[in-house]
């Protein structure tokens, strides 16, 4: 960040990066900064200061507590790689986001708040009904994932909050993860699943880069749910999801490959 000429404030602690963000809202928070690189680069964000969290220890640990699992919002992609105790959704996620040198500085945490309609770990939290915890010197609120991408590149983050950690609550099921791109590695997703299943139960069907924000299919999951079979909810999904056409691919392409994410990822059960 050698040539951006303006403040950069470096707290210690979260403490002190809490007080920093209330004295500063207008600062830029960076955590890994491999989004806003290329937005730096490209004059699309002009910062007129810094809030660099990068390596703040206290966002950069995975525990377990009594309502699931906590992941700072600063753990990167690979810390969460090779932590034995990840997700196998979180894992898969993070798997695919760039190749190691993205993901040795890409954080959780800058996957979310950047809030790319195909970031790649947005629909496993959805899928996982996950909480995010948004800190501020008024205290911290969990705010369900679900509700916190409000439009394209909108978040209910507020001027003067963090996103400090994401809570994975312990739920059962078939869980899948697939990721469709232009190539197999550093390609950014044309469509990206996470899906979670307890037959008879309860049923998770959650994309991204169908839509302005990530979203889950409803009415598949219903069907699902009630025992429908596997290409009539690949239709459901594929009259649910909300694609556009765009530089990476087409509406009509990323329905149908919806769709058959999902059948095949049934058939194979
Ligand atoms: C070559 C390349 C390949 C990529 N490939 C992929 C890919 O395959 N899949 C994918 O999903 N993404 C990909 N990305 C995008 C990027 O790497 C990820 O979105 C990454 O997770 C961003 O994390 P970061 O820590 O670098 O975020 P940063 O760039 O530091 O920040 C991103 C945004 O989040 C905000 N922010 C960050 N942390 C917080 C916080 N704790 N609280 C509040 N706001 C915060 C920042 O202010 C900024 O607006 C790629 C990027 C590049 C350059």
């Amino acid at each position: 960040m050698s040539h951006v000429d303006v403040p950069v404030y470096r707290p210690r602690s979260l403490d002190e990066a809490v007080r920093l963000r209330a004295e500063h809202p207008e600062a830029t928070v960076f955590a890994g900064g491999t989004d806003l690189m290329v937005y730096l680069e490209a004059g699309i964000v002009r910062p007129v200061a810094i809030l660099d969290l990068w390596g703040l220890p206290e966002l950069r640990r995975l525990r377990s507590v009594t309502g699931g699992q906590l992941y700072g919002a600063g753990l990167t992609c690979t810390d969460v790689i090779h932590a034995p105790s990840t997700h196998p959704l979180v894992r898969d996620a993070a798997s695919t986001v760039g190749a190691a040198q993205i993901q040795n500085r890409a954080t959780l945490g800058g996957n979310i708040c950047n809030s790319s309609p195909a970031g790649d770990t947005l629909p496993v939290w959805l899928a996982l009904r996950a909480e995010f915890e948004l800190m501020s010197v008024h205290g911290t609120r969990r705010v369900p994932a679900a509700h916190f991408w409000r439009g394209y590149k909108q978040t209910e983050l507020r001027p003067y909050e963090l996103l400090v950690r994401i809570l994975v609550p312990p739920l059962a099921g078939h869980m899948h993860f697939r990721k469709v791109g232009t190539r197999m590695a550093q390609s950014i997703s044309k469509v990206v699943f996470a899906g979670r299943y307890v037959p008879g139960v309860d049923a998770a069907l959650a994309f991204g880069a169908v839509g302005p924000v990530p979203m889950r299919c409803p009415a598949a999951e219903r069907a699902l749910v009630a025992g429908a079979r596997p290409a009539e909810v690949a239709a459901l999904v594929e009259s649910e999801v909300t694609p556009i056409d765009d530089v990476r691919s087409t509406a009509a392409y990323r329905r149908k490959v919806a769709g058959n994410i999902v059948r095949r990822w049934l058939e194979s059960r």
